[in-house]
This record gives C-alpha cells, sequence and structure tokens, in this order.
C-alpha cells in the first residue's frame, strides 16, 4: 500500500515512516497537511497515518478533505492523538476518520492497524471495480437499446430521442433540420422470391451504402420494416440535394434485387423529403406523403413535400 505518515514533527514522521516500510508498503513523508493534500492529489494513496495537531491544518481537516473530493478511490484514514484525547479520537471518528492511534506508536500497533487497512482498502477497491464496470456496461446496454440489430442503424427510440435535440435546436438557435424517408422499392418481391434472409440481406447493404453516404451530422435510423429515416441539419434544398444523392449512390453500388425480372435488377429506393415544420409528427407525415408521391410517379426518385415554407424557397431555387 502507499501510505502517507503525515506530522510536524521530522522524528515521528521519520520512525513512522520507517515502520510502515518495514511491513513491505511505500511510505510517503508530509511535513503538513498541505503536503499531504499534493500528494493525494498527484499520485494513487491507499493509507493516510496522521498526527492530530500540528501547525497550518490538523488532521481532522485533513482527514475533511479527503473525504469531500470526488474520488472513487477510497483512502483509509488513520488518526493519531495524544493519550488522553478520547474526545478528539470520538470526533475525529464521526467525521470520517477510521481507526485512531494513540502516541507513542509503537511498531507492532501499527503493523495490525495496517493489516485491517489493506482489508478495507482491497474491499473498496473491488467494488470500485464493479462500479465501474457496472458503470460500462450500464452505456453499452443504453446503446444497444437504441440500436437496430439488423442494419445498426438507430431504432425509433433513439430517433425519438434525436429529432426532439434536432427540434430543441431548431427552436432555440434557429438552426434548420429536414428529413428524408426511404423505401426500397419492391421489396416485398425479394422476400416472395428469394427468401427472408436474402430479404434482410438487401437491407444490411442498403443501410451500410446510406451509413456511408452521411456527413457527421446526419443521422440515420431504421423507421420500420424497410423504411429507414436520414436526418439532416440543413435547410431543405441541402436535404434535398443529399437524399437524392443517397438514392443514386444505392442505385449505383448495383445491389441485386432477384425479385426483379429483366434487366434492370438492380436495387433501388424512393424518398420523401420534408423541412422540419410545424411538429416532428407533421414533419414525418409530409415526407410519407411525398414517399408515396415518389413511388406513384415510378420509383427510384425524390419527391419533395409541399410545404409552407419550403415551398416559396424551392421556387426561388434554380
Ligand atoms: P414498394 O415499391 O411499393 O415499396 O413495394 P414493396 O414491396 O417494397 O412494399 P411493401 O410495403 O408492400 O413491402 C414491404 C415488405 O418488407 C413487407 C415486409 O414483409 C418486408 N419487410 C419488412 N421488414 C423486413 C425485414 O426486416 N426483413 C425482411 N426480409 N423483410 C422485411
Ligand atoms: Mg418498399
Ligand atoms: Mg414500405
Amino acid at each position: 500500500m502507499n501510505v502517507i505518515v503525515v506530522d510536524d514533527d521530522p522524528v515521528v514522521r521519520l520512525v513512522l515512516a520507517k515502520a510502515v516500510g518495514s511491513m513491505g508498503h511505500t511510505a510517503m513523508p508530509a511535513e503538513d497537511g498541505a503536503e499531504a493534500l499534493r500528494i493525494v492529489e498527484t499520485q494513487p494513496v491507499d493509507v493516510v497515518v496522521s498526527d492530530w495537531m500540528m501547525p497550518g491544518m490538523s488532521g481532522l481537516e485533513l482527514c475533511q478533505h479527503i473525504r469531500a473530493r470526488d474520488a472513487i478511490e477510497y483512502i483509509y484514514f488513520m488518526l493519531v492523538t495524544a493519550l488522553d484525547d478520547s474526545e478528539h479520537a470520538l470526533a475525529g471518528i464521526a467525521a470520517g476518520v477510521d481507526d485512531c492511534l494513540v502516541k507513542p506508536v509503537r511498531p507492532f500497533d501499527l503493523r495490525l492497524r495496517l493489516m485491517v487497512a489493506e482489508r478495507v482498502t482491497d474491499l473498496h477497491r473491488r467494488l470500485a471495480e464493479r462500479q465501474r464496470g457496472l458503470e460500462r456496461s450500464n452505456v453499452d446496454l443504453a446503446a444497444t437499446a437504441r440500436q437496430d440489430p439488423l442494419t445498426g442503424l438507430g431504432n425509433r427510440l433513439k430517433m425519438s430521442e434525436d429529432l426532439e435535440i434536432f427540434w430543441s435546436r431548431r427552436d432555440r438557435y434557429h438552426e434548420p433540420f429536414g428529413v428524408a424517408l426511404f423505401d426500397i422499392d419492391h421489396f416485398k418481391s425479394i422476400n416472395d422470391i428469394a427468401g427472408h434472409l436474402a430479404g434482410d440481406e438487401a437491407l444490411r447493404q442498403v443501410a451500410a451504402v446510406i451509413r456511408r453516404e452521411l456527413r457527421e451530422a446526419d443521422m440515420a435510423y431504421r423507421y420500420g420494416g424497410e423504411e429507414l429515416l436520414v436526418v439532416l441539419p440543413a435547410g431543405v434544398r441541402r436535404v434535398a440535394a443529399a437524399a437524392d444523392r443517397i438514392r443514386k449512390a444505392v442505385q449505383n453500388s448495383a445491389i441485386p434485387h432477384p425479385g426483379r425480372p429483366g434487366p434492370e435488377t438492380v436495387l433501388t429506393l424512393s424518398v420523401g423529403v420534408a423541412a422540419a415544420e410545424g411538429d416532428i409528427e407533421s414533419t414525418l407525415l409530409a415526407a410519407d406523403t411525398a414517399l408515396y408521391k415518389a413511388k406513384s410517379e415510378g420509383r427510384n426518385r425524390m419527391a419533395v413535400a409541399e410545404r409552407r415554407v419550403t415551398v416559396p424557397e424551392l421556387a426561388a431555387s434554380p
């Protein structure tokens, strides 16, 4: 263990440090509370053996400072008091001191107490490790609970949470955003002709292409079935341009479509684009309506929702 020995008396310091060292521990001598705190801040410390009466900072104050730190690692604190100092010992224990030794400290007593200290700090260390492990699993679980297992994209839960964030940024900082709802064309026939697993694989490949096409601030989610939603923090014209770029990228990546007859057997997407307007629900509905339009106009194309703000904006575009 790393053991700080704090005493303003250099002789006591030396004797205690020697005793600590002879037990196989590392003694870190400090001549006052401030020096002890500096060591605590910069090095791993398991135990502090501190004199009560010291100029500047008392042993009790040192203990309170150490206990006030926001650290997982536990430091076992031993206070050294004078023989007739039972009141101080009591106050010390009440304030977070773990153990009290009476002056003059006999090396044998110190040895016994350090054995107890080692057991307690060991227990704290194991608890801290377990805690860190639990925190890690919590982070992993939170991520898993928000990911679609087939495509690796965000799921509906993640989508709802993120859309709330996009929306509040739009309200607060006037950052526009838009959504693009993609749907695989004639997807059902892949399942019908090549089987459900082939359908799954096609969906995975489409998701991979979309992910490759996104910029860092863009987000993609599995909206449901074979429908994927992309959210882009930009005005509707840029969102539409990105959506169409993604559509073309999927077509160009030539994922086979075993469900379609004829030479054009690559998988394609239709996409409906809408600017964030009104509320989240009506924005998604507008994208869905635009998607329906793209489908009815022949598929493998993009349609942009006609909305209050976006219509003049689009009309002004070349
Ligand atoms: P359209 O061009 O009009 O979009 O035609 P479509 O066949 O793609 O449309 P429809 O909505 O009728 O079919 C979607 C199909 O997607 C139906 C469903 O069985 C299938 N599907 C949904 N989720 C999954 C999935 O996770 N894996 C597989 N293999 N199929 C899925
Ligand atoms: Mg479809
Ligand atoms: Mg669909």
